[in-house]
């Protein structure tokens, strides 16, 4: 920047110094051209006055000095010249402008060659009485003499130039050092900047309105760096948990290109850092995968999926970063805490198994008793032994069926009837219909393909809902419809219904809103979960419409 600021000025000033040079020659010639014309008009008009018809000619041309003075007579002749020249062989001079002006009565100085001396002269011609008749006088100075005077003021002309350009390098040197010392400290102070150890302060020595500048620019580097320092923190600290956390993490960019991998994410697929910048085929052939990021970039919708790798079962979430072009893959180690659950479901299934035994016999014997008994006050207990065995061994059986669902690898659904189904369920539950005085009515019917035992359990928890849940000669009606997008079906009652906050609770294990009413009815808290667990086996959507006092809908959608 210094030498072409420094060429540019010098260029300039360069130019400006040529320009004046030329136009101060064009000047001064114009004004000695001038300056001659005078003298020659002035010339030829005092000798004009002083010519008569006996003047010595000879010594008449001879009293202009340095001005040519040449006397020609009205016919062209040239009588004298101031120069020696053979008047005999010099052509007639008539045509010339100078003396065809000085006829026409219009005198005028024209500058032109000399044809008779081949030298350029200004001309002035006028006409003088001779005694009765005319001649011309004529006065000429030559060109090159005012060329001469011009010359001769070249050389200081030239100085003075020199004098100036001299000048104005030294005064443009300190000028573009003045303006491009502050910058070249600025440019030192930002790289300082980049390297995080900026120190502000004054830069003097500039024109003002450059340290102000400065001074601006000053500020703003201090607000930077304090920006940058605090970024600089919050990025150590994203750094230390994303290494830190367990979980595996990797941010691709639009391209499927691994943007960010943290070293739990290394460690799970057995990759090196400098994996980062590649395809993510370079990490996984995964399909899975891959699929579920093309899902997750496509839709623009959280992806969740799992992952088995070397032996071990990962949940993978796959995100959208919000306002970029990233996606997130979050890897949990899932392994541990699914074979926990696992031994648990196991446990559960098998004490559930066991303890169903010993209930089933001590029902028998309570039965065996209440028979052979004679004693009215033991009926009380002997019933409630009943009751109670048969409470356990239905929460029991629901346990059963739970872990059974939860333990379901594979199914083989059959077509089955849904209508067949619902009439089933009504017959096994017609005692509690009957007992409630509801009315239950029954509509449509609809193949789906599912295994006749988890829909058969749909449909009779259902349905025992709707009537467990209903008041006394209440309605239940079941709907069975089917268009294009699917079947439904749809189980809703007149009863108690359920408030907005239960609605989303009533699906987990156990949970009961109202525990006496429930448990007095029957209710082990699972029927619902039971429904839930079936409903996903199969890919079947399960919703719930209820209002408290009113009524509920539960509504099972067969895709
Ligand atoms: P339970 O065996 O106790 O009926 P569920 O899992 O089937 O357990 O249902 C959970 C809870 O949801 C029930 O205890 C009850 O409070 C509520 N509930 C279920 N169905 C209905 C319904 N049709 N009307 C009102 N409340 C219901």
């Amino acid at each position: 920047m210094k030498k072409r600021l420094f060429l540019y000025t010098t260029l300039i000033i360069f130019a400006g110094l040529l320009s004046f040079f030329a136009v101060s020659v064009f000047v001064t010639n114009t004004n000695n051209i001038n300056l001659a014309k005078d003298t020659v008009t002035e010339t030829a008009r005092i000798l004009s006055n002083l010519y008569h018809g006996d003047t010595d000619m000879a010594a008449f041309v001879k009293t202009g000095g340095d001005t040519r003075i040449t006397v020609i007579a009205l016919d062209g002749t040239v009588l004298a010249d101031t120069w020696p020249l053979d008047m005999a062989t010099l052509e007639n001079h008539l045509n010339r402008p100078e003396i065809q002006a000085a006829a026409a009565g219009s005198p005028a100085a024209y500058v032109r060659r000399s044809d008779s001396l081949g030298v350029d002269f200004i001309y002035y011609a006028l006409k003088a009485d001779s005694g009765g008749s005319f001649v011309y006088i004529r006065a000429a100075i030559p060109v090159a003499k005012i060329d001469a005077y011009l010359l001769g003021s070249l050389p200081l002309l030239v100085l003075v130039i020199l004098a100036v350009g001299v000048l104005c390098f030294f005064l443009t040197r300190g000028m573009v050092n003045r303006i491009t010392r502050p910058f070249e400290s600025i440019e030192q102070k930002l790289r300082s900047l980049s390297r995080g150890d900026y120190s502000p302060g004054p830069i003097a020595g500039s024109f003002w309105e450059i340290e102000e500048i400065i001074r601006d620019i000053d500020e703003v580097a201090q607000v930077l760096q304090s920006s940058f320092r605090d970024l600089r923190d919050e990025k150590n600290k994203l750094d230390y948990i994303l290494e830190n956390i367990g979980d595996g993490l990797v941010v691709l960019n639009e391209y499927r290109d691994i943007a960010l991998i943290n070293s739990a994410a290394l460690a799970t697929f057995g990759a090196a850092p400098s994996i980062t910048g590649k395809n993510l085929n370079y990490l996984t052939f995964d399909k899975a995968l891959a699929g579920a990021v093309d899902d997750c970039v496509t839709n623009d919708k959280d992806v969740l999926s799992e992952l088995k790798l070397n032996g071990r079962i990962f949940f993978t979430a796959v995100r959208r970063l919000p306002d970029t072009k990233l996606t997130m893959v979050v890897l949990s180690d899932v392994t541990d805490s699914r074979e926990n659950a696992k031994r648990r479901e196991e446990f559960f299934a098998n004490a559930s198994h066991e303890l169903k035994t010993p209930l089933t016999a001590i029902k028998g014997f309570g039965e065996l008793a209440a028979i052979h008994n004679r004693d009215e006050k033991m009926d009380k207990y002997l019933g409630g032994i009943t009751r109670e065995t048969d409470r356990m061994l239905t929460l029991i059986g629901d346990m059963l069926k739970l872990s059974e669902l939860e333990n379901t690898q594979s199914i083989h659904p059959v077509s089955v009837s849904l209508a067949k189904v619902v009439a089933e369920a009504r017959e096994a539950l017609s005692t509690a219909i009957g007992e409630k005085s509801v009315t239950f009515e029954a509509a449509g019917d609809a193949l789906v393909r599912a295994e006749p035992a988890h829909i058969y359990e749909l449909v009779k928890n259902l349905i025992e809902n709707a009537v467990r849940y209903n008041e006394p000669g209440g309605t239940v009606s079941v709907a069975i419809q089917s268009d294009r997008d699917g079947t439904y079906l749809f189980v809703s009652d007149d009863g108690i219904g359920i408030s907005p906050e239960e609605q989303t609770r009533i699906f987990e294990r156990y949970y009961r809103v109202e525990k006496s009413r429930s448990q007095r009815s029957g209710g082990t808290g699972l029927g619902l979960s039971i429904v839930k667990h079936i409903c996903a086996l199969y890919g079947w959507d399960l919703s719930l419409r209820s209002r408290l006092g009113v009524g509920t809908e539960v509504i099972v959608t067969f895709p």
